[in-house]
């Protein structure tokens, strides 16, 4: 327990806690904790206590912080300290993988959607969904990328080890390329060398910052495709829009080469036709960052926690050879206190926040 082995067990900590009042009025306070027990979902299996210096605004955080439906379980369930994302020292671990001290980083398994997350000064979690902070990144750094900078190099791996993809077949395609997903897409495909294509609904007034991510061309957002099979013009595609934008994408998509799926940034229902998979062979990969869980009302895998704990690290790894830091201080668009995170969360539904929200614990 936190108060055996915190560094002052009479130390308070600060926690954003979202509730649903009466009439569904949704509440959102900072509040002093003294025990992480005092939070209300904490995970019963939970094996280590993390002190968490960084967490990150992604859209999910943003649908939870205003009490949007759609991520919380179960569904609607308040209260919950929202957060998908966390940063900071293992306090104590039960388990025995970490040792007090080692820097880590969670992203994903329902922390902040299920569990309490990322948006307190203290969080337990198993330690099978903590990642040791490679040497390259600081924490600040690792929540620069968080879920989205994860997501985006999940997105790349599907894409070369199931869609085929290489350098010498032509542009890849990126969808939402502004938001974070989209951002670090583009930045970790051009530093791999590939023509990318950024495509935004703020192509003209972002044009410069998708050329410092390395795009080659910039679009504006994808018209729907009236036929079933478009021009072939798409060597690979990350897809972070959903609806339209990715029956578009398909549809365009090249002989053999793959379409990752991974966002509903602009509609979840999409209407296609099969004759993209049945003539051209395109590759539809589905991309999920939460990997493994074993929560009731969540789709589950048999594979094991230490099969996924692996497949983070491989992530991690390949976040510090492919994405340059240059690029990553490109993407951080701002740091922000646990206070701000009501303005912003209405931001980032707003489809107005570009690249990635820091939020500083400290
Ligand atoms: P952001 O809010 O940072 O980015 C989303 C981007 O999508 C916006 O910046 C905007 O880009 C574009 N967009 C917004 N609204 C619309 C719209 N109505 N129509 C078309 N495009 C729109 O979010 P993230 O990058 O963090 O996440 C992107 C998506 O991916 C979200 O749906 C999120 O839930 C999902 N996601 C899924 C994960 C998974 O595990 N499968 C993990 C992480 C995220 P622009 O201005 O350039 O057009």
């Amino acid at each position: 327990p936190l108060a055996a082995s915190a560094p002052d067990a009479r130390e308070t900590f600060k926690a954003l806690v979202v509730d649903a009042g009466k009439q569904g009025l949704i509440s959102c306070d900072v509040k002093q904790v003294n025990a992480v027990g005092q939070l209300p979902r904490q995970d019963k299996e939970a094996t280590a206590t993390i002190r968490v210096r960084f967490s990150s605004l992604n859209y999910k955080d943003g649908m939870t912080v205003q009490g949007r439906p759609g991520v919380v379980t179960p569904p609607g369930k308040f209260p919950i300290v929202p957060g998908i994302d966390a940063a900071g020292e293992v306090v104590e671990c039960s388990s025995g993988a970490f040792s007090p001290g080692d820097s880590v980083v969670v992203t994903g398994n329902k922390i902040g959607q299920h569990f309490d997350g990322g948006y307190a000064q203290r969080l337990r979690v198993k330690s099978e969904w903590l990642t040791l902070l490679p040497s390259t990144f600081t924490a600040e750094e690792s929540m620069v990328i968080g879920t989205a900078g994860v997501t985006a190099m999940q997105c790349v791996m599907h894409l070369e080890e199931a869609g085929g993809l290489r350098p010498d077949k032509g542009e890849v395609l990126v969808t939402g390329a502004a938001g974070g997903v989209g951002s670090f897409a583009v930045a970790i495909l051009a530093e791999l060398g590939y023509e990318v294509v950024a495509s935004s609904g703020r192509a003209e007034p972002l044009r410069g910052y998708f050329e410092s991510l390395g795009a080659r061309r910039v679009i504006g957002r994808l018209e729907p495709e009236r036929r079933p099979l478009g021009q072939q013009l798409w060597a690979g595609v990350v897809d972070t829009v959903g609806g339209a934008t990715l029956a578009a994408a398909v549809a365009q998509t090249k002989y053999r080469c793959g379409v990752a799926s991974t966002g509903v940034a602009g509609a979840a229902e999409w209407s296609a036709t099969v004759y993209p998979f049945i003539l051209r062979g395109v590759r539809l990969l589905g991309v999920d960052s939460t990997l493994p869980c074993r929560v009731e009302g969540w789709p589950s895998d048999p594979a094991s926690e230490e099969a996924y704990a692996d497949e983070r690290r491989r992530i991690w790894a390949r976040l510090s050879s492919d994405l340059p830091k240059d690029k990553l201080r490109k993407v951080h668009g701002h740091t922000i206190g646990l206070e701000e995170l009501p303005e912003w969360a209405g931001k980032i539904l707003a489809g107005e926040v570009q690249g990635r929200v820091v939020v500083d614990l400290d």
